[in-house]
This record gives C-alpha cells, structure tokens and sequence, in this order.
C-alpha cells in the first residue's frame, strides 16, 4: 500500500484527481466501476472512487473473518485499546490531509471542518478506548434451590463481523462514531460511507495500516445503496450485524434486506426537531443558540431544529434577531477568508431543498429572509449553494413542517402556552432531538422531559458529552449509541454461572 495507490495527478496542468480505491486487508484493492466524486462547493469533479462490486464485498468480508479467527481475535484489551489511540494520533498527525478530503467531499467552512470534523473523528477513538477500559459487566450472586450458592458473571465478545453504512453530512465523525466502539469491543469492520464522501474512510484506511492495526480488521467499500455495495453488504451472511445513519426509508431498507439474516441493527435516522422558545428566555441566547442550530453546516445536521415554536410575546423580536444572523452568514469557497456557510452537498440535494423553498411559499409562508440561490462569484457560481432561509405564517401542519427538508430551513410558528408549545413540538413522526429555551429551572425540566425524543435540550443545542446515549424515538432511529450504549450493542454478553 502506498500514497500512489489512493492519489494520482491526472494531466500535466488538469485538476488533481484522487483515486479512491477499496480498502480490503490493509491493501487498496484494484477493481469496481469508477464514479466521480465531486466537489459541491464548485460543482467539479475531484476524485473517482471505484464501486465495489460482489466480489469485492466478499474479500472484505473473508479478509474481516480471518482477522477475528487470526490476530486481532487474540490481542488483549491493553493492545487493542492502546491501537485506537495510535489511530487517534494517526488521524492527528495527519489532521491536514483529512481536512483536505473533508473539505472537497462537502464544501464545507474550513472553520467548521477543522473545529468540528476531525477533531471529533480523533476524539472517537480515544473516548471508546476508555470507556471499554470503565466498563464493569454485571454480577449477581444467588441462592440455588438446594440451599446452595451460585455466582453470575457476564463477559463480553465481540460481535464479528460490523458493516458500518455512514451518511455524507458529517463524514468522518458520524463513521468512527461507530469504527471506534466497534473496534473496542474486538470486532471487525466493513465500511461503506455515503457515495457522495468517500474520501475521509479512504484516509483512515492507510492510517490503520500505519497505526499497526492487523489486517482486515478495518476495510471500506465504496458505492452506492440499492443493488451496490451497501446492499450486498447488508444482504452478505458474513456479516453479523449492520449499524446505519441515514434517512428513515433507507433503514426501512436496510431492515428488509437484512431480516433473512436476523442481524444486529443500530439505526440513527432522520429528524424533523422542534425548538420551544418560551418569552422568559434569554432571547439574545435564544436567537445565538437557535441561529447556530438551524444553519450549521447548511442545516445538514441530523438534529437541527427546521420547527421553531415562539411564545407570541417575543415573536417579533426572536424573529427579528433570526433574520440578522441568516443575513450575516457569508456563503463562499470553504478556505475563503470570512465564509461560515456552505454549499448543499449534490446538485439533487439542492434541487430537492429548492422545491421545499418554493412548497413553503405555495403552502402560504411569509419568506423572512432568503428562499433562493445566493449569487456567487467565481467557482461558487457553480456551487450547490442555497439561502438560509426563515418562514413565519406557516400552519403546523403544512408538509414543510412536518417533512424532514435537511437544508438551512426553519419555520417560526407562534404558540400561546407550555401544554401547547408540548403539544405542537411532539406532533412528528420523528423523534431525534429537542431544544427548549427558558430561564425557569422547573419549566425547563419539565418540558425537556415531556419531549418524545431521544436528546433533549435545555438553553443549548448539539452540547455532546459522548459518553451518554444518542439516538431517536419513533422514525428516528432505533437503540441508543454513545459510551456504555455503544458497547452494549457492538458486544454480545455471556453470562456464566457458576454453582457454588
Ligand atoms: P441516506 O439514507 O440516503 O444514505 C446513507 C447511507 O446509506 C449511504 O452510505 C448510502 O449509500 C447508504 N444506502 C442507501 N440505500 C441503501 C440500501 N438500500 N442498503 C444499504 N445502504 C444504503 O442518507 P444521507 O442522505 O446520506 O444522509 C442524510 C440523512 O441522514 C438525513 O435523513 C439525516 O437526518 C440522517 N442522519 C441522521 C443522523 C442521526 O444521528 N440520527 C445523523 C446524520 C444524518
């Protein structure tokens, strides 16, 4: 394996194209259709990835075995635990080339790339190395029917072999939210991260290679989901379990093609979040907090809020103060002096934000601010940029409200009291996260708690201790990731008992 294999110069003075190759036993693999991969800040190809075919999904797979029958089955839990943090200092001393890649996949703001982006996909590593070194098991020890004792203990194993099917908005940190504990409990993985952003898996591939983790404990495929690589992958009975972000009708998918083999499932999915801004709230915190909440990264964060409920007394203002700060944010190329707002990732997705823009209005919005394409110069005219974008007027019902849009979107809806505001903010199919801002202590437990939602909350927003549990009620997802939550699933529990 060698830098060559993954990066290429095509043309003497033509843009530098990167071959992304599949990942299988340490090695990049030749093979697969290529596809490009471009750059939604531009519009312009930057790498060709290569969908891996059957063939290819059964030598990661028979490379993921041999790893768990070979060395990596046996490596105690120091060795194990002491390999993720060298990947976690592999992804740091490489921090330049992941935010390069990060950045050409998604358009995204340097500054958010490199604040959020690969310092979490570092941070993974670590986190999970301490948490499975933390984490006791149960004991019970119980009296037998023959006046005897017995003792219970539980040991955990590994689950085999882990595909790992990963979105595009957050590449590499939502991946290695699942690489990292999967690799803690001794299992082995098969990613295959959205066709869209392929290039960060791609990375983490040679780091393994160089942090000395063995072969075939990390491999990735590239492609795409129905009848690619995503489905042989979830379909394959090699693979034990599948842990999946995505789109709520993509895991209803997945949940089909992987019942024949009564696999493991984690599904983290969509959301269509509320925030509840009562009038004794810290409306400057409010309209800073909400603000960040509805436009980092172009809105294409799973647990943004694109409903904002309002007590009708600080309306005006909440809406006033929303308005400047969409109006402030400078959309742009990401290495751009200033710019903090970014493209939408396709061409599709920006068609598909677009129509939403122009739905709000058939639906009897009031546009606040935005509804449109901002005009750029330069490459960014070609770039698949959208406004930030505020509605009042709308029902609660409308489709915008009540369909996940997944781009830099929010409605503004008044509502009069607490019982309402509950009301209104659970009335959703989905059920991923809430945001309710207030400065009375009692209300603000009460309705935190009262939101049927799996993160709930209170004068903050995307305030992540990674040890405590994510994930979504109803259409958002199913079980719990996040410290102990994550073991419990990449690990299957024994428990022995011993008579006495
Ligand atoms: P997506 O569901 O379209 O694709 C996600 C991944 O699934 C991709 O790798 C894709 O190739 C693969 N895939 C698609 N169809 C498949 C199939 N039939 N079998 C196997 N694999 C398949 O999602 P996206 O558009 O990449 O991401 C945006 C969505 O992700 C939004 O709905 C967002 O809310 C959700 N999301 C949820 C969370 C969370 O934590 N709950 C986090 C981030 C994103």
């Amino acid at each position: 394996m060698s830098e060559a294999a993954t990066s290429e110069r095509i043309g003497e003075t033509g843009p530098t194209i990167r071959h992304l190759r599949n990942f299988v036993g340490n090695s990049f693999v030749e093979g697969g259709r290529p596809f490009p991969v471009v750059d939604p800040a531009t519009g312009r190809q930057h790498a060709t990835a290569y969908e891996a075919d059957a063939a290819i999904v059964d030598a990661a797979v028979a490379a993921a075995r041999a790893a768990l029958e070979g060395p990596w089955g046996s490596l105690t839990l120091a060795k194990r635990r002491s390999l993720l943090m060298k990947v976690a200092d592999g992804i740091e001393a490489r921090f330049d080339d992941f935010l390069a890649a990060e950045i050409a996949d998604t358009g995204k703001p340097h500054s958010l790339a490199s604040h959020l982006d690969i310092p979490r996909g570092a941070a993974n590593f670590r986190v999970f190395a301490d948490v499975i070194a933390a984490l006791p098991t149960e004991s019970f020890e119980f009296d037998t029917p023959d006046g005897g004792k017995a003792i219970n203990y539980a040991v955990r194993r590994p689950l085999g072999v882990v595909g790992v099917i990963s979105p595009w908005n957050l590449p590499l940190l939502l991946m290695t939210w699942k690489v990292a504990p999967a690799l803690a409990c001794g299992n082995a993985v098969i990613v295959k991260p959205s066709e869209e952003t392929p290039s960060t898996a791609t990375l983490l591939g040679e780091v393994m290679a160089e942090a000395g983790v063995p072969e075939g404990v990390y491999n990735a495929v590239h492609g795409f989901g129905p009848n690619s690589a995503g489905e042989l992958l979830v379909s394959h009975p090699g693979v034990r379990a599948i842990t999946f972000t995505g789109e709520t009708r993509t895991g209803a998918a997945i949940m089909k093609s992987a019942a024949p083999h009564v696999k493991a499932l984690s599904f983290e999915l969509g959301g269509k979040n509320a925030a509840i801004v009562f009038a004794d709230a810290d409306i400057d915190a409010a309209v800073a907090g909400l603000s960040r909440a509805v436009f980092l990264n172009t809105g294409q964060v799973c647990l943004a809020p694109e409903r904002i409920y309002v007590e009708r007394p600080v309306l005006d203002a909440f809406v006033a103060g929303m308005k400047a700060k969409a109006e402030a944010l400078k959309p742009g190329l990401p290495n751009d002096l200033g710019v903090d707002f970014g493209p939408l990732i396709s061409a599709e997705h920006q068609g598909k934000v677009l129509d939403y823009y122009h739905l709000a209005e058939q639906e009897g919005a009031t546009v606040v601010t935005g509804g449109g394409v901002p005009a750029l110069d330069g490459e960014a005219a070609n770039g698949f940029f959208v406004e930030p974008t505020l509605w009042t007027g709308l029902s609660h019902d409308a489709r915008v409200c009540r369909e996940e849009i997944f781009g830099p979107c929010a409605a503004i809806i008044p509502f009069d009291n607490e019982e309402e505001a509950i009301r209104l903010a659970n009335d959703s199919p989905y059920g991923l996260a809430a945001s309710t801002w207030t400065r009375d202590l009692s209300r603000g437990h009460r309705v935190a708690a009262a939101m049927e939602v799996g993160i709930s909350w209170v004068n903050s927003w995307f305030l992540r201790d990674l040890r405590t549990p994510f994930g979504g009620a109803k259409l958002s997802g199913i079980g719990r990731e996040g410290g102990a939550h994550s073991i419990n699933f990449y690990s299957e529990p024994t428990n022995i008992c011993i008579k006495l």
